[in-house]
């Protein structure tokens, strides 16, 4: 294959990129980006392997079976909850790969110092820190910040060194510098997500996209492959944009989600004095009652929901409700709902959900004061009014959907029991909030089974 067919073929990978991720911002067309997305990146594949570059078919031939057995075997058995920790592993994996391409260009004795050295130091941050950002999701270690003294000074005077080790690879050229390099970076990326708290876990995770993005940036100067260099900033670009978007929604800045994490383990003061008090209960049939003579229900869908997999028989209340009460029923989505950017959009989507009847938090909040009911629903921190009023919270700054402005609130959960966070809602205990006790799916057959009876 020439170069002049390579680079066609490489920029023909470029635009189905582009086309790919401009479609998989809305759940109708998503689908088709997937499509478009795999195309380009079968035949970048295809490009690469009959380019000239590639001689020993054998090795290759063995990678890629060996990593799409691995890729295939998870990805078929990850169930939609536990799809973040997967992003976070693949963000990592992405990192790895940059990683273990500049050490081998180096060793092999590449000139491209400075940007093997880049594609080395945010790789390894990328896969140390998406190792940690799994492990938090996976719940093998604990949500919640893990802090030291000086933790940021710390981070602060490692990262320094770090500079300065680069440049004295640069100049010097010792390969003992670039272990020692890969290895201060690995320590700062464990150390820079370590303190990231439950309920950021998101936005670091965007970050951490946009680092192994930004990682194969550099090896793709280093190694001279074109299609790396633009499908890297794609990649660094979109997750930079996502991150900078999610953490406006959360009405925080990226600097304060990345260090401020730090010491906001103490909070909650004030909701023990609401613990005290017992909340008040209804079982699902009374529910049932009181919204068939509702004229308007918001429904706050969370990752309970998910875990139910509540969205079939959701739709189907809602249709109830709609087409034999003639109640007005929309559902309000939080951005951050459930564990990963867009999963409520997804699971409504695929119960048919019309988008029409899908809101925005902006677009939905001011709407509660006229609501009868706010059917909340396996959903917990995204309706959490310590955000607006407890500084030393976790979530403090996040806007949240104002639930409690409607007449009557229900929260569908198993128990009292906190969310992601980690931070109790007081919420349950107000005046005009009532609990329904179960699993979301079974909560909501329940309700249906009244609103069809004859
Ligand atoms: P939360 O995690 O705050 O609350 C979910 C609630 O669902 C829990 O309190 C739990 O209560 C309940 N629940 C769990 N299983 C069931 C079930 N089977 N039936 C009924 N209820 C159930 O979820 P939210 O969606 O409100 O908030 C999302 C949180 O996750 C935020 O803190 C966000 O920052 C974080 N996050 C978001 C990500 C994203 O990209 N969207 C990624 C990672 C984290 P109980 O046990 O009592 O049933």
């Amino acid at each position: 294959m020439t170069n002049n067919i390579l680079m066609s073929a490489y920029l023909i990978s470029t635009i189905l990129f582009i086309l790919s991720i401009r479609s998989l911002a809305h759940p109708e067309t998503a689908r088709k980006g997937n499509v478009l997305g795999i195309i380009g990146m079968l035949i970048a594949v295809l490009a690469t392997l009959f380019s000239p570059y590639v001689s020993d078919y054998l090795s290759v031939l063995f990678v890629i079976l060996l990593g799409g057995a691995i890729g295939s075997f998870f990805a078929l058995r990850v169930k939609m909850t536990a799809l973040p920790q997967m992003i976070a592993a693949f963000n990592g994996l992405g990192g790895l790969s940059s990683v273990c391409i500049s050490l081998a260009e180096i060793v092999a004795g590449s000139d491209m110092l400075l940007e093997n050295a880049l594609g080395l130091i945010i790789g390894a941050i990328a896969f140390s820190g998406s190792f940690v950002a799994f492990a938090k999701l996976q719940g093998i270690l604990p949500p919640k910040s893990i802090v030291f003294p000086l933790q940021n000074f710390f981070n602060f005077i490692l990262t320094i060194f770090a500079i300065c080790l680069c440049a004295y690879f640069v100049i010097g050229k010792d390969i003992n510098i670039f272990y020692a390099l890969a290895l201060l970076s690995l320590i700062l990326g464990l150390l820079l997500v370590l303190p990231i708290g439950g309920a950021d876990m998101p936005v670091i995770i965007s970050v951490l996209n946009a680092y192994s993005g930004w990682a194969a940036v550099g090896i793709g100067f280093s190694v001279n492959n074109i299609l790396l260099i633009i499908v890297g900033s794609i990649v660094g670009a979109s997750g930079a944009i996502l991150s900078y978007i999610m953490t406006k929604a959360m009405n925080r800045s990226l600097l304060n989600v990345m260090f401020g994490g730090l010491g906001k383990n103490n909070h909650a003061s004030n909701v023990n004095d609401s613990l005290q008090k017992t909340p008040k209960s209804i079982m699902p049939q009374d529910a049932a009652y009181l919204m068939e003579n509702a004229h308007k229900i918001i429904i706050v869908p969370g990752y309970g929901m998910a875990v139910a997999q509540a969205q079939h028989i959701l739709k189907t209340m809602v249709d109830d409700l709609h087409k034999k009460f003639d109640v007005e029923v929309k559902f309000a989505i939080h951005p951050v709902a459930g564990r990963m950017p867009g999963h409520m959009n997804v699971l409504l989507a695929e119960a048919n959900v019309p988008y029409e009847d899908v809101f925005e938090m902006n677009d939905i909040n001011r709407e509660f004061s006229t609501a009868d009911v706010a059917f909340v629903i396996g959903a917990n921190d995204v309706t959490n009014p310590i955000a607006k009023t407890d500084a030393s919270s976790p979530i403090y700054g996040m806007p949240i959907l104002e639930v409690e402005k409607a007449k009557t609130v229900f929260f569908v959960k198993r128990s009292l029991a906190s969310g992601y966070s980690g931070v109790e809602n007081p919420l349950f205990f107000a005046d005009n909030t009532f609990m329904i006790y179960g699993d979301a799916k079974k909560v909501t057959e329940d309700i249906v089974s009244v609103l069809e009876r004859d």
